[in-house]
């Protein structure tokens, strides 16, 4: 058991809205003992509002007995929208546990007049996706899944990430540029540019801290391959940090501000 007193509310980070909501709710009820929970892919996460555990549970089970060890009375899911595993744990866990869960997740990206996307399912289907002819493509898909264009080792990459990618992609030709959002337009637009880019993969994580780049690649005229989010359990979604709030407010676990 991990060295921590009850934990009235533990939210499952990972994102900038759980970053916020952490702030939210350090700044509406110091007292309460809500926690966030890291897996540890990035090397130094930026501070958070809240207390912060990290590393993997050990799947749901031993999720769910985190949940039981520690009296957690709600979880809030605020895991990346390409996050696969986590969502579905936290689905089974409450359900053992008999506590509630409501997933924090923001609302996809959609096709507006004048972008040219192919959407796709998966990363093995957008690598194939980018066509035989040799491109010069941005991928700004995180580090995790570069090993997918391996399959495609004839176009040249340019891979946007916040940190180092595993030496073993297998990727031929690959340029690294390391940041983290958000972005601006007239930065992507100077990095498309600069880059010689003409095509761009994307995933749809939704939001505003990465939207600039589709803003960018339909005023280049550029296509983008977009990957469509894993699956999701079916649970409560609030679409915002204010919707969640609202949840928990609903939930008692935070303290009503509603007409005040
Ligand atoms: P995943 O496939 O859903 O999770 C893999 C495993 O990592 C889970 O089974 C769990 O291990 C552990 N884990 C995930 N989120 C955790 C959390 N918040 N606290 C403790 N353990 C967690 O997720 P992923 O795609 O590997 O992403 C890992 C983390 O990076 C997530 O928290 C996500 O929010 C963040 N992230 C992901 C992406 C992305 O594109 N995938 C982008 C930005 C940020 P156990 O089964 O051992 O508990």
């Amino acid at each position: 058991m991990e060295t921590y007193g009850p934990i009235s509310l533990l939210i499952l980070g990972g994102t900038g809205e759980a970053a916020v909501l952490a702030e939210r709710i350090a700044a509406r009820a110091p007292m309460l003992a809500a926690i966030v929970s890291l897996a540890g892919r990035t090397a130094a996460p930026r501070p958070l509002a809240l207390p912060m555990r990290i590393g993997g549970f050990g799947g749901a089970t031993e999720l769910a007995r985190f949940l039981r060890e520690h009296g957690v009375m709600a979880v809030v899911d605020a895991t990346h929208p390409f996050a696969a595993l986590m969502p579905f744990n936290a689905d089974s866990a409450c359900r053992m546990a008999g506590i509630p869960l409501v997933a924090l997740r923001r609302p996809e990206w959609r096709p507006v007049a004048g972008d040219r996307w192919l959407e796709v399912p998966d990363m093995a289907t957008a690598a194939h996706a980018i066509g035989r002819e040799p491109k010069r493509v941005l991928l700004t898909i995180g580090r995790q899944e570069l090993a997918a264009f391996a399959s495609a080792p004839h176009h040249r990459y340019v891979a946007r990430m916040i940190e180092e990618p595993e030496p073993r992609h297998g990727l031929p030709v690959l340029t690294v540029i390391r940041a983290r959002g958000p972005f601006a337009l007239g930065d992507e637009i100077n990095l498309l540019r600069g880059e010689a880019i003409d095509t761009m993969v994307a995933k749809n994580a939704g939001g505003t801290a990465t939207a600039a780049k589709l803003t960018a690649a339909r005023a280049l005229g550029l296509p983008v391959v977009m990957v469509a989010r894993p699956d999701k359990p079916d649970v409560p979604v609030a679409e915002t940090v204010d919707a969640a709030l609202g949840w928990l407010e609903d939930h008692g676990i935070l303290p009503t501000e509603r007409g005040v």
